[in-house]
């Protein structure tokens, strides 16, 4: 994978990418995109997890109260990736109950009430803003799903401060949660052409970073480090890594 950017690189990049939207040439009216995925890139939704391990120490608390305590004080720079290595981790090794737990998380994580619970990632939101004033036409692309979590990411985006629900943006949703993230991504891609022309996509998984590298092999393909799924395809070498969007 290719190594993060110092600080400065990473401000340049991002810099660069307002000043190349900012003087975008449209051909045929077709204005400048960037595409930003949700989880792990704009926004840290490890908090969304920290609350559902509150409920499920409620929930747990007569049975086990040392376990609940643990539960209770889990912060996001506890989590793994997956929640059950989360909570074998602190050491519930009963399948039973791990299998318990990953179901209460599931029932909950991918639902819109608790996405109020999503923070922004450092300098997300300015850069998004900047973009959008530069005339860039802002790409949310999220392997959540419309029917469970289509209300409750809108109101994310509108309560966080991104740009969203004006002209110049777009969000777009996967229609089914069973559908695989990468595969929806990249039938997906290619039909941007309808919106603009893509000047930059971000993105925290690899496979996903190559998609758009695929699709559009001109682009500015960015991988956001911040969490990925465990055994990820390599990353292409023409892609750029960040830490957050600070500049
Ligand atoms: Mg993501």
């Amino acid at each position: 994978m290719p190594s993060r950017l110092s600080s400065a690189a990473q401000k340049d990049l991002l810099d660069g990418i307002v000043l190349r939207c900012q003087s975008f040439e449209r051909k045929g009216g077709a204005p400048p995109l960037v595409v930003f995925d949700l989880d792990g890139t704009l926004m840290d939704n490890r908090p969304r997890t920290v609350a559902i391990m509150r409920e499920l120490a409620d929930a747990w608390e007569t049975r086990d109260p040392s376990l609940a305590l643990k539960l209770k004080t889990a912060s996001p720079d506890d989590l793994l990736y997956l929640f059950g290595d989360s909570l074998r981790k602190m050491g519930i090794s009963k399948p039973d109950l791990v299998a318990e737990g990953e179901a209460f998380w599931k029932e909950r994580f991918f639902r819109d009430p608790h996405l109020v619970h999503d923070v922004a990632l450092a300098g997300s939101v300015s850069f998004a803003r900047d973009l959008y004033a530069a005339g860039a036409t802002l790409v949310y692309l999220t392997g959540r799903d419309l029917p469970l979590m289509g209300i409750g990411t809108f109101q994310s985006l509108r309560d966080l401060g991104f740009p969203i629900g004006v002209a110049g943006t777009e969000f777009i949703l996967k229609p089914d949660a069973a559908m695989p993230d990468e595969e929806f991504k990249r039938t997906l891609a290619p039909q941007l052409t309808r919106v603009g022309h893509v000047v930059a996509a971000f993105d925290n998984e690899p496979g996903n970073c190559n998609v758009f590298l695929d699709a559009y092999p001109t682009c500015t393909s960015v991988l956001v480090d911040t969490q990925m799924m465990p055994g990820p395809p390599p990353l292409s070498n023409r892609a750029h890594v960040i830490a957050d969007f600070s500049r």
